[in-house]
């Protein structure tokens, strides 16, 4: 590629860079969690329950929202996830993977930037 070609496709790729901004600015608005679901099951507290001697027969399963950075167990959802809490956990990965593809885009650029040197 000549020069004059890699600098058009830089341009091109800063377009999309600042598509995907636009997008992860308008689902930023949109109440995003960062974090992910996760079933657990559990011991009862009856001591004589079938739980507490077989792990087949543990209790659940139950939901937990796990938030970063640490994904702990943090906030207890019950035996059904409430939908507003899936599609917030959906719209907090999706800017996840759209600031991803940003990154990798910007290293591109920033890689044909050293060719053109
Ligand atoms: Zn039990």
């Amino acid at each position: 590629m000549g020069n004059d070609k890699i600098s058009q496709f830089q341009v091109d790729l800063l377009d999309i860079v600042s598509d995907i901004e636009q997008q992860i600015q308008h689902l930023s608005v949109q109440d995003p969690i960062f974090g992910f679901i996760s079933p657990k099951f559990i011991k009862c507290g009856k001591k004589n329950c079938k739980c507490h001697f077989n792990t087949k027969d543990l209790h659940g399963p139950y939901f937990y929202l796990r938030l970063e950075p640490e994904y702990k167990y943090n906030k207890y959802l019950g035996k059904e996830v409430p939908r507003i809490i899936k599609e917030r956990v959906e719209i907090g990965s999706t800017i996840k993977n759209l600031e991803k593809k940003r990154t990798k885009i910007i290293e591109t650029v920033s890689q044909f930037e050293d060719i053109a040197l």
